[in-house]
């Protein structure tokens, strides 16, 4: 039996404000989606996933979905429609026209970032007995019907109410089916076609956690939410010197920047001993070895390399595991030149690098007071401190 995931991410997200689509914004360090698309490509129960974006935003999605793990499951995305009923048919279709279509789907929202895989377990066990079951929690607040101005008119009883969540899972010809029948109708969830086109769906307790992100402030909880998951608290330390180099025509890089100055430093890459400290100290907080075992300077491919690919594939690594960088501190110790007229633009590359807010990136610096090499001028050293939380 194969099961697959369409993940619908064609809306425009306008309530939630910004500039993009809500599920582009970041969460934790990562695109929103990227969030839902990991969560499925995950389980082991799913053999392929199908997310159906806007045409206008392949560059956006092409980020958002970059290097991830088990991405030989995730099929090239598809376009949607005018609303999210025509989205959805358009991935359903998608999928029909795999070599072998699946036996289920589970239409899942690309903006709720919290699926859990016992959700997604129970929804496939299901299946075994209903063509149709949804995730859904019990509303629990005392209903009010009110006028425009506020006053209440009399109660409802909630007692059979349920909050519909996603995924949604159906056997896929009878939903792909059902979709095709309610064309033009504009439903707002599967489970409405899947009752419209008179299929029985079961409703399997859901959870709070898996709530939609929405408007603007939703973001702040989602964040506060995954930080409550990600308990693994981890420190790293990254240590580099660079000997000052004569290559004339080659800039000094110092935190991912160029910074003006009248020498240069030696290396294989392009020597900046600020974005090497900060890899190690990623690395040092996942136990994952050191910089140069992951990009061996006897490797011709890192010849002259730019130093931020090495500390983006540190905080990839972080990102694979679930987890999100919590802070970067990185102290330069040189007498020249002078780290604090390019403090913050340091501070904003190495954010961007990391997709992190320029608010947990610090850079510090000191000098030996004339000691030792770095005091006679003879290189640059730096260390960093990385702080990284994975799930429990
Ligand atoms: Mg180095």
């Amino acid at each position: 039996m194969k099961h697959a995931v369409l993940i619908v991410a064609g809306g425009r997200g306008l309530r939630a404000g910004g500039e993009i689509p809500k599920q582009y914004q970041m969460l934790g360090g990562v695109p929103l989606l990227r969030h839902a698309v990991q969560a499925c490509l995950r389980h082991e129960a799913i053999d392929h996933v199908q997310v159906v974006i806007h045409s206008d935003d392949q560059a956006l999605y092409h980020n958002a979905i970059r290097d991830l793990p088990a991405a030989e499951k995730l099929a090239a995305a598809c376009f949607g429609g005018d609303n999210r009923q025509d989205s959805v048919r358009q991935g359903l279709e998608a999928l029909n026209r795999l070599p072998e279509p699946p036996a289920t789907v589970l239409i899942h929202d690309a903006a709720r970032p919290f699926l859990k895989p016992d959700a997604i377990d129970r929804l496939l066990t299901a299946l075994s007995q209903t063509p149709g079951a949804i995730l859904a929690v019990p509303v629990v607040d005392t209903l009010k019907r009110g006028t425009r101005q506020g006053q209440i008119q009399g109660g409802a009883d909630r007692s059979d109410l349920w909050r519909a969540q996603t995924p949604q899972a159906f056997h896929f010809g009878a939903i792909l089916d059902a979709h095709r029948a309610a064309i033009g109708l504009n439903m707002t969830d599967d489970a409405a076609v899947a009752e419209q086109a008179g299929l029985a769906v079961q409703l399997i307790m859901g959870s709070e956690e898996n709530f939609k992100v929405t408007e603007a402030e939703d973001f702040a909880r989602a964040e506060r939410q995954l930080l409550h998951s990600l308990g693994d608290i981890r420190s790293g330390q990254g240590y580099d010197v660079h000997a000052f180099g004569d290559e004339p025509s080659r800039p000094l890089m110092l935190g991912g920047i160029i910074v003006p100055h009248s020498r240069s430093l030696a290396g294989h890459s392009d020597a900046d001993v600020g974005l090497h400290a900060l890899t190690d100290a990623l690395l040092g907080a996942l136990a994952e070895g050191d910089i140069g075992q992951h990009f061996p300077p006897s490797d011709v491919r890192w010849k002259n390399a730019a130093s931020d690919r090495f500390l983006a594939h540190a905080a990839n690594l972080v990102h694979e595991r679930g987890g999100v960088i919590a802070h970067l501190d990185l102290t330069f110790i040189c007498e020249a030149p002078k780290i604090g007229p390019h403090r913050d633009a340091m501070r904003a590359r190495i954010a961007a690098i990391c997709g992190l807010d320029i608010s947990r990136v610090a850079v510090q610096a000191t000098t030996t007071e004339g000691l030792g090499f770095t005091g006679r001028r003879e290189g640059i050293a730096a260390q960093a401190l990385a702080t990284i939380r994975l799930p429990m």
